[in-house]
């Protein structure tokens, strides 16, 4: 058996890779460069520019930039009118941002089981979850696969619940052959580096609710508007507008809209490699009984951000952790998607219990994320396999 670099081994990589990592073109860097040479740095025309593409790829009617995907959420949270008293349901396999939004304005995150398959929050115990306090459920499309939105749908408005879709994974998923942005009351992107398409730094929100996208560009610029119409008097003048709600500036800036506006127009050529590099390493995986991997609903036609594996650990002898540190050593970039919130000290001060959500406390025990982003060769994939495998033949019983 071949030696494990974790032992001194040769590393099937001599330089290590990377779990995710953003692809910038000329046509990408042109474009932030012609914003630095125009007369507009930030609330210029690329910002407008970005909305509408954003509108054309998702549907939806409205789109407000905006300075990261975590603002995006805080946002939502504003706009539906959420505050000190309420709950709203997410899950605790996300980025700490999906329940943070909520806190930030006094409402409480309620943390509901994930589907042990999909992964995905599991409608039957949104169900479950629901109080006389309910506003909102934040729905995230764990990896980019769309959640079960009918059922969720359907669910929200039986209970009169606002349902945000945390789409930071899922920018061109299509579910039902609609795109993901254009069903929930508010869909909230990301364009961090590690996501399909980036801004450097960057967030969106789109909805087809024109109530709802007033509240969201008030929020955006510090609450203040110069919209007759929500002001309480008449204008004094030009000059004049009116603070009328608490936001923030949340502003993005235009290099950052041009840069998103140049990678959106990469977005089928980027969606369609991750379906392709995706597809073989589902292939790769279905001969490695000590791997499950993430099954999709037929409704979801997949963007893929993360790849997720699930370590059969019962065939294993050792933890997910001689694992990763074994692929690292390999030089895999690998990373673990994600520790179940609640468990984090915060939220235990807060009152939150271990034991709450099962399936996604077992889940954290059993996954790694392994190399996924447009510009991973065949070659270094076939690598990243190959490594996998040498490590699993190691420790399988
Ligand atoms: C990245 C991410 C966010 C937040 O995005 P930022 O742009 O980093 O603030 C929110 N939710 C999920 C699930 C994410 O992965």
């Amino acid at each position: 058996m071949e030696k494990l670099a974790v032992f001194g081994g040769k590393p099937v990589f001599e330089k290590k890779i990377g779990y995710g990592h953003q692809y910038i073109d000329d046509h990408d860097i042109k474009a932030v460069v012609d914003v630095l040479k125009s007369d507009y740095l930030t609330c210029g025309p690329k910002i407008t520019e970005a909305e509408n593409k954003l509108c054309e790829i998702t549907g939806a009617k409205y789109a407000v930039l905006i300075a990261n995907g975590t603002a995006a959420l805080h946002a939502c949270i504003f706009a539906a009118g959420i505050g000190a008293g309420d709950e709203v349901i997410t899950t605790p396999i996300t980025f700490a941002a999906s329940a943070n939004c909520a806190l930030y304005l006094g409402a409480k995150p309620v943390f509901a089981d994930i589907d042990p398959s999909t992964y995905n929050i599991d409608p039957d115990s949104i169900e479950k979850c629901i109080t006389d306090k309910t506003k909102a459920v934040v729905a995230v499309d764990y990896t980019g696969q769309a959640v079960q939105l009918d059922r969720i749908r359907e669910i929200c408005d039986r209970h009169g619940l606002i349902l945000i879709e945390d789409a930071a994974h899922s920018l061109g998923t299509k579910y039902k052959g609609k795109p993901v942005g254009s069903i929930a009351d508010m869909t909230e992107f990301s364009f961090h580096p590690v996501k399909t398409c980036t801004a450097g730094e960057g967030g969106a929100i789109t909805t087809n609710n024109e109530e709802l996208y007033k509240r969201l560009v008030l929020f955006r610029t510090h609450g203040i508007t110069r919209a007759q119409d929500m002001m309480n008097k008449p204008s004094e003048g030009v000059w004049y507008y009116q603070q009328i709600a608490l936001g923030y500036n949340y502003r993005m800036t235009d290099m950052q809209a041009a840069l998103l506006s140049s990678q959106l127009d990469k977005l089928e050529l980027f969606g369609n490699r991750r379906k392709e590099l995706v597809k073989h390493y589902d292939d790769a995986f279905t001969e490695m009984p000590e791997i499950t991997i993430q099954e999709e609903i037929a409704e979801s036609d997949t963007v893929r951000h993360l790849y997720v594996i699930q370590l059969n650990l019962e065939m294993l002898n050792c933890s997910r952790k001689e694992i990763f540190d074994a692929l690292l050593a390999e030089g895999v970039g690998v990373n673990v998607h994600y520790i179940p919130l609640y468990s984090f000290p915060y939220y235990q001060s807060l009152g939150y219990k271990m034991g709450t959500c099962p399936n996604a406390e077992k889940l954290y025990e059993r996954i790694i994320s392994i190399p996924l982003y447009y510009s991973l060769s065949d070659d270094e994939q076939n690598k990243v396999v190959a490594a996998i495998r040498k490590v699993l033949d190691y420790y399988k019983k």
